[in-house]
């Protein structure tokens, strides 16, 4: 089996309303769908969800490497060789992870639709019975926050995930009112995306969030304080996870040899797709790290391909892939039953895809054929 053409959509998916993080409001989440097709007619999925600030690609430049670079190395290859996918895609660009993601799921689409199994079945199975994602609470004021959190209870939520803003005195008041709205023994964690900017506004932070039983706050500084991060796991015993600061193996890595985290927050986009995904969760394991697959709110297909993954591994205790719920308009249709998301047995990623959604929202389209005789 070889892959023979590619096709790549750059799609602007409409969210329900802007998505809010303390560095960026998105009106919209522009992705970019890639399809591969083999010589015996099968067709994988993937997607890229390239982002300035986290994997430092923008979605012009995401496009044009894929069709340009990408692309042609994988035309001629079987999916199942992914090792040697993933070192041809790394010797011709040094980073880019979104793109060599989207090429990975694809492949392992097609690995899945080619041995007729779902793709957790080819990465180490069920390891879990269930996957729940929480609420997503974008920053607003406390009132509001604590309402949409009442709100998500009511609706069947089990955990809250709360975006902070970084005013110290601000994201207090909004944990209290949260906390408050929502009960004891509720589990909320907290992302502050690199909002405090010194240790000491941390450490002041995390001092006040000691009452809140929270379960973890996630990204308290800017991505290369690892050192500053040691010292707040010290001052505190809230468990701390590294998002921003872990996009790839090599920043794992550094992590565990500064004993910087608790959890990390593994993310197809940042690391380059499912099969180094496993791999740092495996790294992670042997260090006494558990880690979390997120996203960077991304469409049915890159959602599907995380939460695969998180199915299996053990150590990969929480999944936050809720892009699909924040879309007034999706291209698959991945199984969302609040709070799980449910896989099916289905081959390969186990969605269908939305082809008339796709050609709707699409503002670029390529298509790329192979040379047969390689
Ligand atoms: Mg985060």
């Amino acid at each position: 089996m070889k892959i023979t053409e590619a096709s790549i959509w750059g799609i602007h998916l409409p969210l329900k309303e802007p998505f809010v993080v303390s560095y960026a409001t998105f009106p919209y989440m522009p992705s970019i769908i890639l399809e591969l097709k083999t010589d015996n007619g099968l067709s994988g999925f993937g997607e890229a969800v390239p982002d300035e600030h986290v994997t430092g690609e923008s979605f012009e430049g995401a496009y044009e490497l894929l069709k340009h670079i990408l692309i042609p190395e994988v035309l001629g290859e079987s999916p199942f060789n992914i090792e040697h996918i993933h070192q041809k895609m790394n010797e011709k660009l040094i980073q880019n992870p979104s793109i060599k993601a989207a090429v990975d799921i694809a492949c392992y689409d097609l690995m899945g639709k080619a041995s007729g199994l779902p793709i957790y079945d080819l990465i180490g199975g069920r390891a879990h019975e269930r996957l729940t994602y929480p609420k997503v609470i974008s920053i607003g004021t406390p009132e509001k926050m604590a309402a949409q959190c009442t709100r998500a209870l009511e609706e069947g939520y089990k955990d809250l995930k709360i975006k902070l803003s970084g005013d110290v005195q601000a994201d207090v008041d909004r944990l209290h009112a949260i906390r408050k709205a929502a009960g004891k023994g509720v589990p909320i964690r907290v992302d502050v995306n690199q909002g405090w900017k010194t240790a000491d506004q941390a450490k002041r932070a995390l001092s006040q969030f000691d009452t809140l039983d929270l379960d973890w706050v996630e990204q308290p500084l800017a991505p290369h304080e690892f050192e500053a991060m040691n010292e707040l796991r010290s001052h505190s015993s809230i468990p701390l996870m590294l998002d921003e600061s872990v996009v790839s193996e090599t920043d794992l890595n550094r992590a565990i040899v500064s004993r910087a985290a608790d959890k990390i927050n593994i993310k197809l986009m940042k690391c380059g797709g499912i099969y180094p995904a496993i791999h740092m969760a495996k790294t992670a394991e042997a260090a006494g790290l558990t880690c979390q697959i997120g996203s960077m709110v991304e469409s049915s297909i890159g959602s599907a391909a995380g939460y695969h993954a998180a199915m299996a591994r053990k150590n990969i205790t929480s999944t936050e892939l809720t892009g699909p719920l924040l879309f007034s308009c999706d291209i698959g249709n991945l199984n969302y039953q609040i709070p799980e998301a449910v896989l099916n047995d289905q081959p390969g990623l186990g969605i269908n895809i939305d082809r008339v959604a796709l050609d709707e929202l699409s503002v670029k389209y390529d298509e790329i054929k192979g040379d047969l005789t390689k």
